[in-house]
């Protein structure tokens, strides 16, 4: 896949002396009455669940970095969460050609029977899992999460999940009205959890763990025998077990393994994935969730009321990324791997800085040696040194002392960047 180039002001929006703004037409520079606010009018209450849920603080990063990046200020991110490349071209066609058909009206629900069967064939081969294509349901890998949170967890529910893990599960496990029940990891084991200490965790109110393999943020991948030992204490504990394997093709070292596939574990097992980094497919919006069929039949009726169906046109351009050639995921995942070895070499070479060499994903999670809350390092490395990763804090409390550094960038991006950081380091 060709790398994308970092987007510059274009030359031709940006404004030159003696340009003047356009006018505005007369018709819109007063707001008409009908839509001003009078005296009396108030806005909308938002509803309690929503307190104490944060907006995604990645969405937030990326979205400041943009702006910055728009005023021309020269930002090296690495704080993307998707592959710098483009869509493999074979799929876009696929797309275009869906379109050029005239395919652009409501699907079934739960995906095309087409890509229901694709899914269903890819998981059942290269993950083991055993399914068909009645356990798929196609949707938005992040609203697969959501809508799982509020079809099998109710009020006071537990859910355990690793600390630190991705911001949006305990954003949907509360907006469901469970509490997320955090285990902590740690460095030196390089973030993977510890069974015992989910076994030590259950409480009569426990409903489901939730896994996510390779993770994002610390790019570490459980071990099978870690897996086996997780399933068994769900087993035991009647818990279903949400297994996020978004990042299930990103690998460099080991192999992964899908929990769906243990035995007796597929009918407790809600497995999320899709297409956005496997295929560098973000804006696409396709994913999928695989699960019994009893389980897909109440995330259907959540589908049904909330975004009725996956985008039409972009369904047949999914069987073919699945069922098409794979060359370009795997040039993508050798390059990354190159990029993961680079940036490690380089952060190594930091002093205060510390780093594992994760086994997936595209993520490096570096511990650093001071006192400062990670939010705060992060908004002077953005302020003074020009370059964006996430804080740590982010995905949890142990993720304190830590930031994200997503290596989803060119080369020469990672060079210059961790250049910055390194001479930022020494000045703080
Ligand atoms: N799970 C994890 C761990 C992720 O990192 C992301 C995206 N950042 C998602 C789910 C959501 O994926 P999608 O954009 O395909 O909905």
């Amino acid at each position: 896949m060709a790398a994308k180039k970092l987007s510059k002001v274009p030359e031709e929006v940006k404004m030159k002396k003696g340009d003047k703004p356009a006018a505005v037409e007369k018709n819109h520079s007063k707001v008409p009455e009908e839509v001003k606010t009078k005296k009396g009018d108030k806005p909308a209450t938002a509803a309690k669940r929503l307190s104490g849920v944060p907006a995604s603080g990645t969405v937030a990063l990326s979205n400041l970095v943009s702006q910055m990046k728009s005023m021309g200020i020269d930002i090296v991110s690495f704080s993307m969460g998707e592959p710098d490349f483009v869509t493999p071209e074979n799929i876009v066609e696929a797309c275009k050609a869906s379109l050029n058909e005239g395919f652009t009206h409501y699907t079934p629900s739960a995906g095309i029977p087409e890509l229901r069967k694709a899914i269903a064939a890819k998981a059942f081969s290269d993950n083991r899992i055993p399914c068909t294509a009645k356990n798929v349901l196609v949707t938005p890998c992040k609203h697969a999460i959501f809508m799982s949170a509020l079809a099998f967890l109710d009020p006071g529910d537990e859910v355990i999940l690793p600390d630190p893990s991705w911001v949006s599960y305990e954003a949907c496990i509360r907006l469901a009205g469970a509490k997320p029940v955090y285990i902590p990891t740690k460095f030196d084991d390089n973030f993977i959890i510890d069974p015992s200490l989910i076994s030590a965790s259950i409480t009569p109110k426990t409903k489901m763990i939730v896994l996510n393999s390779p993770s994002n943020p610390t790019g570490s991948v459980i071990p099978c025998e870690t897996i086996k030992d997780i399933s068994k204490i769900a087993i035991e504990n009647n818990l279903t077990v949400l297994s996020d394997e978004i990042y299930e093709s990103i690998i460099y070292e080991g192999k992964h393994h899908s929990v769906a596939a243990v035995p007796d574990m597929f009918e407790r097992t809600i497995t999320i994935s899709g297409l956005s980094k496997t295929y560098a497919m973000t804006g696409w919006r396709l994913g999928w969730a695989i699960a019994s069929e009893k389980s897909i039949k109440e995330l259907d009726k959540l589908q049904t009321h909330s975004i009725s169906c996956c985008v039409s046109f972009t369904q047949p351009a999914a069987v073919e990324a699945i069922n098409g050639p794979q060359k370009e995921k795997e040039n993508m995942v050798k390059e990354f791997k190159k990029r993961r070895d680079l940036a490690v070499d380089l952060i190594r070479d930091i002093k205060g800085l510390d780093v594992n060499v994760p086994k997936g994903a595209f993520y490096l999670f570096p511990k650093y040696d001071s006192k400062v809350k990670s939010e705060v390092l992060c908004t002077k490395m953005l302020e003074e040194a020009h370059v964006a990763v996430t804080p740590g804090s982010a995905f949890g409390p142990c993720g304190e002392g830590f930031f994200r550094l997503s290596y989803a960038a060119s080369e020469d991006q990672i060079r210059e960047g961790l250049s910055r950081i390194k001479k930022f380091m020494n000045n703080l």
